[in-house]
């Protein structure tokens, strides 16, 4: 076991403060979700109170030991494992309390570590609706989704965690408590100070509860797979759904066809509804939420996308007639993330442009990748109604995963450098952990990149919160 400070005097001092420091308990606390890397601590420890997480602050600022703040530990950027050998981990799962369920405003105060499904699951009880929405929902925890602004599927209507946020308790690095649960929708004094906790990945400290938005519960969904020819087409679907219902568009997934293929090759669960032909290779998962006057707005619906047949923006179309089918369809989407990884290695690009920008980063993209790596398989699929694309590449058939991935570094780069040519981001909502320092760094304005030092600067003056990720360390 690596040494550390005296970790007695913390624990002396608070008896109910869980730790353990035999590495044969570390177990997940030190893997990354990806299986990318493996990292070591002196110790996991497991408060249960925001005063036992202030008392370990406080403990790690006067010793200058560096902390790990650590969710579900689902992030995708290896960015809650340790990575120096003396950093301790804290991990919030014993805060898992719902606080406070206020259907007036209507919000939901709760502790950091609540995993988001719980979160969910409580406001659909009260008849409200928590709308992120992801594959990992049933293991990740609202201190990680906020640290990681994390997006999903519905942010197409409802926004990623920072439009979520109504108030935040975050222990700063020395220790002192910032508060902001009152969990006002207006309130004008000063700086949003709340809003820098969301995306910092445990650089400014660490999250201990939250007060989060909630929306009234949709009376149904219509819910459809469809096939389409392009992501161009997709595009014009999204466009042709909006002007009949507006914002009720809550989710616009698009699928390629290696994804696909991916999903039918390894999912035990999950079943395509329709074929796909070399015409309309590509799918479309699409919700629109139904409130009053559902059963009008369907027919309108249905209507709209019998008209995007007939233009030849979809191909074949099937709607969900039951939860179980809606859930058939959104379990294909779940599974592109799992059979991706059990095919073995991916390089991975979370991008975002201007939507209508898509179909060029698809060409440019797909060119990039198979002029580098030939017989590569480029991999799209994602959020496309927010201009999203989980924009990876799977191996040529038969190329061992090793020689694939030194391909990494420079396909990234390239398509990176794409992105940015088409005014988008190369870091559209996983964050960056410990994988995209240098990218920040040479990609953001400079000004925004010395003014997020800065900050860093500020509230850590000693480096002790995560260190090693966002920036180098
Ligand atoms: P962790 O992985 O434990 O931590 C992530 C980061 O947050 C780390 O930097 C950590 O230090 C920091 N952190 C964790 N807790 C705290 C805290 N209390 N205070 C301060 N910092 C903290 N993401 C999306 O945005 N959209 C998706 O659609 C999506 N789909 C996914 C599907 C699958 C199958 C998987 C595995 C992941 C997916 N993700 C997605 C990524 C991931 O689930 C999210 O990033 C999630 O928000 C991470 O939460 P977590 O609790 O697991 O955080």
């Amino acid at each position: 076991m690596t040494s550390l400070p005296p970790i007695d005097s913390l624990l002396h001092a608070n008896p109910d403060l869980k730790a353990l420091r035999d590495p044969a308990d570390h177990g997940t606390y030190v893997q990354d979700w990806r299986g990318l890397a493996r990292g070591e601590t002196p110790a996991v420890l497991l408060p249960a109170s925001t005063d036992q997480v202030q008392a370990i602050v406080k403990w790690a600022s006067q010793h200058q030991v560096a902390l790990v703040p650590r969710g579900g530990g689902s992030g995708l950027v290896v960015g809650s494992i340790p990575t120096g050998q003396s950093q301790v981990v804290v991990s919030l799962e014993r805060m898992n309390s719902v606080l406070d369920l206020d259907t007036a405003s209507p919000s939901i105060t709760v502790q950091a570590g609540c995993v988001l499904g719980q979160v969910k699951a409580q406001a659909k009880q009260a008849g409200l609706l928590f709308p992120p929405s992801f594959g990992s929902q049933d293991s990740c925890q609202i201190g990680g989704n906020l640290a990681t602004n994390a997006g999903g599927k519905n942010a197409l209507r409802y926004g990623s965690m920072r439009a979520q946020v109504q108030g935040i308790e975050a222990v700063l690095p020395d220790g002192s408590l910032y508060w902001d649960l009152d969990g006002l929708i207006k309130d004008n004094r000063g700086y949003d100070l709340k809003q820098l906790f969301v995306g910092s990945e445990g650089t400014l400290g660490i999250i201990t509860a939250a007060c989060l938005r909630l929306y009234p519960q949709p009376v149904d969904h219509a819910t459809f797979y469809a096939t389409t020819p392009s992501a161009q087409h997709a595009i014009q679907v999204l466009g042709a759904l909006r002007a009949v219902v507006g914002d009720a568009v809550t989710s616009f997934e698009l699928i390629g066809p290696t994804a696909l293929g991916l999903v039918q090759e390894h999912s035990k669960l999950a079943k395509l509804p329709l074929a796909h032909d070399a015409a309309n290779p590509y799918a479309i998962i699409g919700e629109v939420s139904l409130f009053a006057g559902a059963a009008a707005i369907a027919e309108h619906i249905n209507a709209a996308l019998v008209e995007q047949i007939e233009q030849g923006n979809l191909g074949d179309i099937v709607l969900a007639s039951s939860s179980a089918q809606r859930d058939a369809m959104w379990l294909v989407r779940e599974e592109t993330v799992h059979c991706q990884k059990a095919a073995g290695a991916s390089i991975k690009h979370d991008v975002s442009v201007p939507i209508a920008k898509l179909p060029q980063l698809l060409e440019r993209g797909e060119a990039i990748m198979r002029d580098l790596v030939p017989g590569c398989r480029p991999c799209p699929f994602g959020h496309v109604g927010d201009g999203n694309l989980h924009f990876n590449c799977a191996p040529p058939p038969g190329m061992p995963n090793d020689a694939f991935l030194a391909f990494a570094k420079p396909m990234q780069a390239q398509i990176f450098d794409l992105v940015d040519q088409l005014g988008g981001s190369f870091s559209a909502e996983h964050g960056i952990g410990s994988l995209k320092i240098h990218d920040l760094e040479t990609r953001l304005p400079p000004a925004n990149y010395q003014l997020m030092r800065a900050i860093k600067q500020t509230l850590d003056p000693q480096n002790i919160m995560n260190p090693g990720k966002v920036f180098p360390d």
